[in-house]
């Protein structure tokens, strides 16, 4: 019978059906870090039990590192305290640590897939709530709490809720300046950021089956943002092309059997699904968050809607009716598990080349991971961003959660290519958050202001694709 992906790699990593309808499922690979994980291993040595699969498990540090100066031991105590428990957990239970001294530390959603870890068929756990970011290599990834990190350190498996599948097909061509972000941002304004509660989306359709790995990413990454507790891509070409030669991925024979086995978990024509949504890609403008959640978002041109929400408009200074074009910035913030690949930072970069931020602007770029940071590097992207003005910083989640000295102040605005706009997300109980892709952010650093990326940059730089 026809069936989803969702479904089948599911049954694959069943190993039972719980009294309480809940399926104990097994996990492939258990990604960690050091925020979710002091308390975890605690809670593991209370009870006198070991790591049962560390070959499973890999960790790195990504939120609290500092991005300016990353040299040991960190200035901030707290932060160099975490480090310190994570190393000294990974060494005593035989779990690999990727740590800043190993050229393979970064955000861990950038990392798993840029190492060949995340591969298609698998399950995933990370105790963070952008994991559902590896499903666009067609595994189904969950972002964990702290209790369930436990109980995949001891046990490799998690108890979890059965899922409905909805399946999002993103017809035709995007236009130009239209990024995966603008796709992510416009599904989650139509269906609400509570209307993915209970189900895994299936991203499908033409738009997205010629994204690269790096867009369907995006997309898969805010998946939780409208609430769905897993998002995915079927594997296919472009997928196993990505993979080929990853450090962790299979090599020689083993790949082309893994691609074989791979190709089989793809959703069957035919499958039938919970349900089903369509959105032409053409109707996709560049798009910007006004508010407090990544719902409540506009097409760059298009005014504030006039029943919006009075509490996010007055958190955030705006008027219903209102356009967010035009909206001065203070920061500007190319980063995060969404968008600090290296072809989010071509992209920003093709924007800004030859121009200077605006005075009144602090802009800085944080590579996702020290090999997307070398690989900049290596393109002269870096010199790019510097001349400009911009910051290049070492790789971390910096300020997309402002665990760490990267922090609005007061109420600044920022406009940041990251994937929430929670009050107090980054770092200001009053700071402000315009959510958009990395061009719409490099755009509003040199404008000083929020912008229509379509209409600011040079015409002779052709933008998406
Ligand atoms: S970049 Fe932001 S969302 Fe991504 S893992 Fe780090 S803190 Fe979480």
């Amino acid at each position: 019978m026809a069936s989803t992906l969702l479904r089948k790699v599911w049954d694959a990593h069943t190993v039972r059906r719980l009294p309480n309808g809940q399926t104990q499922l097994f996990v492939g690979l258990h990604l960690i870090h050091e925020v979710t994980t002091p308390q975890a291993f605690d809670m593991l040595h209370a009870r006198g039990l070991g790591v049962a699969m560390p070959e499973r498990t890999i960790a790195t540090v990504d939120h609290i590192v500092p991005t300016r100066d990353q040299r040991r031991p960190f200035l901030d105590v707290m932060a160099e305290d975490m480090l310190s428990a994570l190393e000294r957990n990974c060494r005593a239970h035989g779990i690999r640590l990727l740590d800043i001294d190993s050229g393979q530390q970064g955000i861990v959603h950038v990392i798993g897939p840029e190492l060949g870890l995340t591969q298609p068929g698998m399950t995933i756990a990370c105790g963070d709530s952008h994991t559902s970011t590896h499903g666009a290599f067609g595994a189904v990834a969950f972002g964990i709490g702290t209790s369930q990190v436990r109980d995949v350190l001891a046990s490799q498996c998690l108890a979890m809720e059965p899922l409905k599948v909805r399946r999002i097909e993103v017809r035709g061509r995007l236009g130009r300046g239209v990024y995966a972000k603008d796709v992510i941002l416009e599904i989650i304004r139509r269906l609400g950021v509570k209307g993915g509660a209970g189900y895994a989306y299936e991203y499908a359709g033409d738009a997205i089956a010629r994204m690269s790995m790096d867009e369907r990413m995006t997309i898969c990454n805010m998946s939780i943002e409208g609430a769905a507790r897993a998002g995915y891509v079927n594997p296919d070409e472009t997928t196993f092309a990505y993979l080929r030669g990853r450090a962790f991925a299979p090599q020689g024979d083993a790949f082309e059997r893994a691609t074989a086995w791979w190709s089989s978990m793809a959703s069957d024509p035919g499958a039938s699904y919970d349900d089903e949504v369509v959105l032409e890609a053409a109707d996709i403008r560049p798009t910007v968050t006004w508010g407090i959640n990544p719902g409540q978002s506009v097409a760059v041109d298009e005014p504030l809607p006039s029943n919006a929400d009075p509490e996010a408009l007055a958190f955030m200074g705006f008027a219903a009716g209102q356009h967010v074009r035009g909206t001065k910035i203070d920061v500007a913030f190319v980063g995060s598990c969404t968008n600090a690949r290296l072809s989010d930072l071509r992209e920003a970069a093709r924007v800004i080349r030859g121009q200077r931020v605006a005075p009144h602007v602090k802009a800085l770029v944080v590579p996702g991971s020290q090999a997307v940071r070398a690989a900049a590097e290596r393109e002269g992207l870096d010199r790019v961003f510097l001349d400009a003005g911009f910051e290049w910083r070492g790789a971390g989640c910096s300020m997309c959660l402002a665990m760490n000295p990267d922090r609005l102040e007061g109420r600044e605005i920022c406009a940041s290519s990251s994937n929430r706009n929670f009050k107090g997300r980054q770092g200001s109980p009053t700071g402000r958050t315009l959510l958009m892709s990395p061009a719409m952010v490099a755009a509003a650093a040199v404008a000083g202001e929020v912008v229509d990326v379509r209409q600011f940059a040079p015409a002779e730089v052709v933008l998406g694709r």
